[in-house]
């Protein structure tokens, strides 16, 4: 079963992780994180395929798939 996990901390919002999964697993939160961006978590984990688009695309390399 595949797994995202996400550094919140690291994040800076730039949402193109939420644009990229086909699963829509990834939504922005609430919260705003320690350099002040409201940053995005796994809302839906178990729908996650990990086909690693979120990875790939998110500049800050803030995401890890594993499968
Ligand atoms: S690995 Fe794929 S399905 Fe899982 S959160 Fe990232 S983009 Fe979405
Ligand atoms: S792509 Fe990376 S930096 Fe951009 S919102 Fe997603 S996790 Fe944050």
């Amino acid at each position: 079963m595949a797994r995202v996990e996400i550094q919140g901390d690291l994040c800076k919002s730039c949402l193109y992780c939420i644009k990229e999964c086909p699963k829509d697993v990834i939504a922005l939160g609430k919260e705003v994180n320690s350099k002040g961006y409201q940053y995005v978590y796994a809302k839906e984990p178990e729908n996650c395929i990990g086909c690693a688009m979120c990875a790939q695309i998110c500049p800050d390399a803030v995401i890890e798939v594993y499968r």
